[in-house]
């Protein structure tokens, strides 16, 4: 397998790009605008076609690239069946399997930071989106987030995987690039907790800024990323 790990440093935001082997198929997973030049370069360089542009789910902080590349590349775009975009070609949902040239990549729907989110399972890892973050989770104060769904879907939809499991996030503010469910599950502060209700309490606590590109990504993304 060919697994690339992408960053923007404007949004913190991991962009994936996973495919089986040169001269074939890729799938991008959380691409950002700004990057488009960059991802149509690496794919060139790695001799890539690029099939395929996932969210993990409608984000709020970076505008998303799905347009960009569907227009460039004629790519499919594709969201979870929950998602309010209107520019999604495909949607999936719990359970479905995308096949990247015989890469086996399994959706599993883990609402919480927002209701369209998404995590992908691959052999031996698992993009967990916003989420699981590396010692965090996906605030869940807006875009119908919700933190008792989160909670069910970091322990009972991740944690379930083997211990083993590589975490990759969607975004990371610390410079973290990779961890494992056994590492999150004993270290991170936010998986500290006995029940449902005490972990709420934790995320309805946080009493975080909105992200600065809110008004502007929400909307945009729900359109494909047009800001015009
Ligand atoms: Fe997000």
């Amino acid at each position: 397998m060919l697994f690339r790990q992408l960053f923007d440093r404007v949004s913190s935001t991991y962009t994936y790009l996973v495919a089986s082997r040169p001269g074939g198929e890729a799938l991008l997973v959380d691409p950002v605008r700004e990057q488009v030049d960059a991802y149509l370069r690496l794919a060139r360089e790695l001799d890539l076609r690029l099939v395929r542009a996932i969210d993990t789910h409608t984000h709020a902080d970076h505008v998303t690239a799905l347009g960009a590349l569907r227009d460039t590349t004629g790519c499919l775009t594709l969201m979870g069946e929950q998602t309010r975009a209107e520019c999604v070609t495909e949607t999936f949902r719990d359970g479905d399997v995308l096949d990247v040239d015989g890469v086996r990549v399994e959706a599993i729907h883990t609402p919480g930071h927002t209701d369209d989110s998404y995590s992908f399972r691959l052999a031996d890892r698992v993009l967990t989106g916003d989420t699981l973050l590396i010692r965090g989770s996906g605030r869940t104060d807006f875009q119908n987030g919700d933190p008792r769904a989160e909670y069910h879907s970091i322990f009972d939809r991740l944690l379930v995987l083997p211990p083993e499991t590589l975490v990759y996030p969607g975004h990371d503010y610390k410079g973290w690039t990779v961890s494992t469910l056994a590492e999150e599950r004993a270290h991170n502060p936010r998986l500290q907790v006995s029940s449902e209700a005490e972990y709420a309490r934790i995320m309805n606590g946080l009493n975080l800024p909105d992200p600065r590109l809110m008004d502007v990504a929400v909307p945009a993304n729900l359109r494909c990323g047009r800001t015009d």
